[in-house]
């Protein structure tokens, strides 16, 4: 190492040890305000000041050419442990009795480095006790540990979000007596693992267990002459692959049993849904006391009576009174076929007395009622650490009728005569809102979707997620599938362009939207945006529309060049009649004999179509104008005529675009946009 490269890490050793310090003078700040609000009645979490925070570290981080992306993801880790931290405190002030000064023992299935492991590890380092944990060979010997007082708590994995509910889990829960007094929800990010950085295709046998091998089956059906064993669980798969010291060996497993075995990742990353999430129960002998102000949920696993509308009946209990279920499930009742057990969640404490007042009322209905306990949430929105502000946005305009009753008589009679139902205010007098991860589509708070015309590159694509992400802008879009009207144009990078626009979206924590152009891609591209655009010139195409109309996808359908609005409303309808009821409508610019523009922006179309159907309708002024001069006033616009959202074209650098470069805006021009539009909302919402 030569001496400036040796004095250089030592500058930076220094600076290391200096973050580790005051994070940990900001724990024992988090310590002392968590005893003050144990003894007060404060709010445990304040959202309004997480966000507050985050924007003012945002805000010091552009000052001091931090990256603020960086920022909100260490912060958002640093508040959620602080939560966890309070929580703690709350947990031994209600239960004075579990509190304890000597190591906890905690059970999971597995060997060390196993999922369960990491999971429980994350759980439980809130506590600042020792900790020693143990793995077992199976979730009920795990089980077991905890019952006969061998360990104090075990955590067993009881769903996943690709592969679902693990029986074996809950089949062990119903049977046993044990209470769940936690849950933990852990990223799974698999990797394939082996003894040297070996070539995929040089991998003959892989192990794993069951569960990681199907949220893998695509990665493993894409291996040829390789053969897949099940193994009793991940790590102990990534032991065997390091004992048999076999090059044509690997194993699906964490990066962390890699590390802890001696094994290399050859990939990482390998489901089939990148949003993989595992959850875990954490489970001990005695239900806990949580204090109300920790959002909690409960679960309780039950059987109905052999009666008529029985299940309805017990879910109407829940109903009155006002629970919220957050999960239902049934599984056969163990030796009696063809009856189920039922296991719901549902967000509410047992310390409750109008819970317990639902569970006494639930008996009624039910042959079997077992609460399970309740614990504090994780899966829940108000679990969840904040976000920066978001610049607030609001459409100011009339409501939308509650019921058919306050539809006017004119707009009724039209209806009556439309071409379409399912798509008919009639029908659904409501606004149809659409979420895709946090972004409501069809709010109150208009939605702006921005990014290039094409996915050109890697490169290109980060750089326009990274920069929407920092203005604000909430769904990034990207053409992968191009319908170019020459076949001599660039024709977009396709599924590669996919998966760039994939990664850029996971990356920056922003939806993606991507034009499908053949029934037969549809399948492929759902699984990954997370709203399929059906362009203009495809708006009549029934097969897309019937392949599209199947899946369980957003959509977002543009008006065709040449389409009246009632035959883009039919449009829409065929989606709907093959159940897909998630449609977003969006004007893009119809042909007229107008020519200086490159279509003319159809803006009476928003408040028409607002009359005539319940669902969303955003406006695109790219293709519209085709010049971006004319973007930004023909965004507020529409904006300012009540659409539920715009999508516009941006570049890094527009005059090298490949394709529609001249309608697209630069980084600049779209963030004064955005800034413009926030002064805009705030004159319509008179705050200015
Ligand atoms: C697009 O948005 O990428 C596009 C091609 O638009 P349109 O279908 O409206 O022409
Ligand atoms: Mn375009």
């Amino acid at each position: 190492m030569t001496p400036e490269l040796q004095k250089l890490r030592e500058q930076l050793d220094q600076l290391d040890s200096r973050i580790v310090e005051d994070l940990a003078r900001r724990l024992s700040v988090v310590d002392e305000i968590g005893s003050v609000k144990a003894g007060g009645d404060d709010a445990i979490r304040d959202i309004t000041r997480e966000e507050e925070l985050l924007t003012r570290i945002v805000e010091l981080g552009q000052k001091s050419g931090v990256d603020g992306f960086l920022l909100t993801r260490i912060f958002r880790e640093i508040l959620d442990y602080s939560v966890r931290r309070q929580h703690q405190e709350l947990l031994d002030e209600h239960n004075p009795d579990q509190r304890s000064e000597r190591v906890l023992k905690v059970a999971y299935q597995g060997a060390q480095g196993a999922y369960s492991q990491i999971a429980a590890e994350r759980h439980f380092s809130p506590r600042g006790t020792e900790i020693s944990y143990r793995g077992f060979r199976t979730f009920k010997e795990a089980l077991d540990a905890v019952r006969d007082g061998e360990t104090d708590y075990a955590v067993i994995p009881i769903e996943n979000t690709t592969a679902g509910s693990i029986n074996e889990a809950y089949d062990l829960l119903a049977r046993m007596n044990l209470a769940v007094v936690g849950e933990e929800v852990l990223k799974v990010e698999h990797c394939i693992l082996a003894l040297e950085p070996v070539p995929i295709s040089s991998i003959r046998r892989v192990y794993s267990h069951p569960q990681a091998l199907v949220q893998c089956s695509d990665f493993l059906n894409s291996l040829q002459d390789c053969h897949v064993e099940s193994f009793a669980d991940t790590a102990l798969s990534a032991q065997h692959v390091a004992r048999a010291k076999d090059l044509s060996q690997a194993a699906i497993a964490s990066e962390e049993a890699g590390r802890i075995y001696g094994l290399h990742v050859i990939r990482r990353d390998i489901t089939n849904q990148k949003e993989n999430y595992t959850r875990f129960v954490i489970v001990t002998n005695q239900p806990m006391k949580f204090d109300e102000r920790i959002p909690c949920k409960t679960s309780v696993i039950f059987a109905t009576r052999d009666e008529e509308g029985a299940l309805l009946k017990c879910l109407k209990v829940f109903h009155d009174h006002h629970l919220n279920l957050t999960k239902l499930e049934s599984r056969p009742r163990p030796n009696t076929p063809w009856e189920y057990l039922f296991y719901v969640d549902f967000r509410g404490n047992v310390g409750d007395p109008d819970v317990q007042a639902a569970l006494r009322e639930l008996t009624t209905y039910t042959s079997f009622l077992k609460t399970l306990g309740s614990y504090p949430s994780r899966t829940t929105r108000d679990a969840q650490p904040a976000e920066p502000k978001r610049p607030p946005r609001k459409r100011t305009e009339r409501p939308a009728p509650a019921d058919a009753a306050a539809i006017e008589p004119a707009v009724l009679k039209t209806l009556e005569k439309a071409p379409y139902k399912l798509v008919s205010r009639a029908t659904r007098a409501q606004d149809t809102t659409i979420t895709v991860r946090n972004v409501t589509i069809g709010g109150d708070r208009p939605v702006i979707i921005a990014g290039p015309c094409s996915v050109e590159s890697r490169d290109q694509i980060l750089a326009c997620a990274k920069f929407a992400h920092e203005i604000g802008v909430d769904i990034l879009r990207g053409g992968c599938f191009k319908p170019r009207t020459s076949p001599y144009s660039f024709q977009g990078l396709g599924y590669e362009g996919l998966d760039l626009l994939e990664e850029a979206g996971r990356l920056f924590n922003l939806p993606i939207i991507t034009e499908v152009m053949h029934p037969a891609d549809v399948e492929r591209v759902a699984q990954k945006s997370d709203i399929l655009q059906l362009g203009a010139r495809n708006m009549q195409n029934f097969s897309l529309l019937k392949e599209i109309g199947q899946a369980d996808r957003p959509v977002m359908l543009k008006r065709g060049l040449m389409a009246s609005i009632d035959e883009w409303l039919a449009a829409a309808e065929y989606i709907l009649a093959h159940g897909n009821q998630r449609v977003i409508l969006c004007e893009r610019g119809i042909r007229t004999f107008e020519t200086a523009t490159r279509n003319t922006l159809d803006l009476s179309a928003v408040p028409v179509v607002k009359e005539r159907t319940h669902l969303p309708v955003i406006v695109d002024p790219s293709h519209a104008c085709g010049e971006w001069r004319w973007v930004p006033s023909l965004t507020r616009a529409a904006l300012a005529c009540g659409a539920h959202g715009v999508m516009v074209e941006f570049h890094p650098d527009p005059s090298k675009a490949l394709s529609d470069g001249p309608q697209a805006l630069t980084f600049d021009v779209l963030s004064n946009l955005m800034e413009q539009i926030q002064a805009d909302q705030a004159i319509a919402s008179g705050e200015a």
